[in-house]
């Protein structure tokens, strides 16, 4: 389990999406985007608009996924950080 903010994915706060792979951050990215921009928060429709056209451009989206799945894939996973040197 690792853990990105909606900051880290183009958004504007700090609220933390956790996720085994880098497409369940990015799905929870898209459900916490529709449902602010859904309850009236416009800080998030530029992100909001970003992700959906990035479902309708896959390929143009290509970098952003290749950064963003990159970027899940250098994190700690939550938890190991602060353990890992008293592990056995
Ligand atoms: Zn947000």
């Amino acid at each position: 389990m690792k853990t990105m903010t909606c900051r880290d994915l183009g958004g504007p706060c700090d609220l933390e999406h956790h996720g085994e792979s880098a497409d369940d951050v990015i799905n929870a990215q898209d459900r916490h985007l529709k449902e602010a921009v859904k309850a009236g928060d416009t800080a998030h429709e530029p992100a909001r608009n970003d992700m959906k056209g990035r479902w309708r451009h896959p390929k143009k989206a290509m970098g952003w996924y290749r950064d963003t799945k990159q970027a899940f894939a250098d994190l700690p996973a939550d938890g190991l950080a602060d353990s890992a040197d008293s592990a056995d």
